[in-house]
């Protein structure tokens, strides 16, 4: 081997990232770079701050980047070199004329993060932000807690990048979530109560054992990453933006984060036009930032979750307030499905767009259905539905529910007659 190739072969030393400095969402105030949960003066969320005279990409200087998030990295909250999680994001955008059909709209589009690496939900997003932080750091266990897709992320990320992870679910999860996390080996910890009783006892275990838990103390790092949604889908577009998009809320981070990247490429000049109209999905057993839409007041009242899409069962939503102005300021709305029209939306996605979406997934195409019945969704719309899960982690929903199709002996005149009572030929 010459030296050359060695010296090609040998990954040069990477240093971690430095994380950019916080300020409050609320009332202002400045704080250092730090793995905290909220606001010292008055525990309002905290949000990167970004120098305003870095220099910023175009769009070619994008597109010859790497296909992953970190083609953005501008607008991500590190500088210096990025050591975790380096191939997540640029997730496929399937436009489906099938869908756009059927919801009586221009053009339809499903931005795919049932095939995001590595662990088949949009949490990879988040959670690839909130390791780098625990880089920068310098902290060697993450947690979280989760309602079931964040665990199969942190677990995953966390066994690749070689951290200790400690991960807390409500005890009531599907069998698919629940091997997809344990599968890499993680302290997995169930707890007696709800996602809500899950993310206090989170906020405890951050403060005693200082941990970086990443929607906690790590969130504000965290939440950046779902700006890439937003990033892919006006460059997949073509640099453009939609006119509309559907998106599940679970926190509120997803939505809140999509208007604040969609924001952030109209003032770079990357994208022209008007501001997509937000759309945010809940399920009927758990939409409190729904009704907080509805209701057009500023505070959310607080529910015991009673639905099957416990990926998005949060009672008591972090950034349901700003999910629910990011959806107001657009000229949007929110919508709730019940459990049964999440299920159909399931199976219209996955024959329509051949998509096979986690109970999220439903909740989102169900939604957009009712906005499109409504007059929400109108014909000259270009819509993007961010399908956000894979649907082999739910099968629980629509196993009971599909045909079983026949089981015959190895005989030609065996298929013969069943295609000839499937009336085709
Ligand atoms: C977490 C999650 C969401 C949305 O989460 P937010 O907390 O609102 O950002 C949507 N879909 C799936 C599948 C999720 O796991
Ligand atoms: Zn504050």
């Amino acid at each position: 081997m010459t030296s050359t190739l060695a010296s090609a072969l040998t990954p040069a030393p990477r240093f971690p990232p430095r994380a950019r400095p916080l300020r409050c969402r609320s009332c202002g105030a400045d704080r250092a770079a730090a793995p905290v949960a909220i606001c010292g003066q008055c525990l309002g969320p905290l949000d990167p701050v970004y120098d305003p005279a870095r220099a910023l990409p175009d769009r070619a200087t994008i597109a010859a980047r790497a296909p992953s998030l970190w083609r953005y990295r501008e607008w991500l909250p590190f500088e210096g070199d990025i050591v975790h999680s380096l191939d997540t994001g640029f997730t496929p955008l399937l436009e489906t004329p099938r869908l756009a059909r059927r919801l009586g709209v221009a053009r339809a589009w499903v931005k795919n993060d049932t095939v995001s690496h590595p662990s088949l939900s949009f949490k990879d997003r988040v959670v690839a932000a909130a390791l780098n932080a625990a880089a920068a750091f310098g902290l060697e266990t993450v947690g979280c807690a989760s309602t079931g897709n964040l665990a199969n992320a942190v677990a995953a990320h966390a066994a690749r990048a070689g951290l200790e992870a400690w991960i807390f679910v409500p005890h009531e999860l599907e069998t698919g979530k629940v091997v997809a996390t344990s599968v890499y080996r993680p302290h997995l910890v169930r707890v007696r109560g709800t996602y809500d009783d899950v993310n206090r006892l989170c906020a405890q275990v951050a403060d005693r054992f200082g941990w970086g838990i990443v929607n906690v103390n790590l969130r504000s790092y965290y939440g950046e990453g779902s700006k890439t949604q937003a990033f892919e889908i006006a460059e997949q577009l073509g640099w453009r933006l939609p006119t509309a998009v559907v998106a599940p809320m679970a926190g509120g981070s997803l939505v809140t984060k999509l208007h604040k990247g969609f924001g952030e490429f109209r003032e770079a000049g990357l994208v022209a036009g008007e501001h997509p109209r937000l759309y945010g999905a809940q399920a009927e057993g758990c939409a409190p930032i729904v009704r907080l839409v509805e209701r057009g007041d500023d505070r959310i009242v607080p529910e015991i979750p009673k639905t099957i899409a416990l990926s998005i069962a949060i009672g008591n939503p972090a950034d349901g307030v700003y999910a629910a102005r990011a959806i107001r300021t657009t000229g949007g709305w929110a919508q709730a499905v019940t459990d049964a029209e999440l299920v159909a939306g399931i199976r219209v996605l996955a024959e329509d767009a051949g998509v096979f979406a986690e109970t999220a997934g439903g909740v989102t195409i169900a939604a957009a259905l009712a906005l499109a019945r409504g007059g929400r969704l109108r014909p000259e719309d270009e819509v993007v539905l961010c399908i956000t899960g894979h649907g082999l982690k739910t099968i629980e929903a629509v196993s009971g529910v599909l045909p079983e199709g026949p089981t015959i002996a190895p005989k030609l005149r065996e298929v013969a007659a069943l295609v000839e009572a499937s009336g085709a030929r």
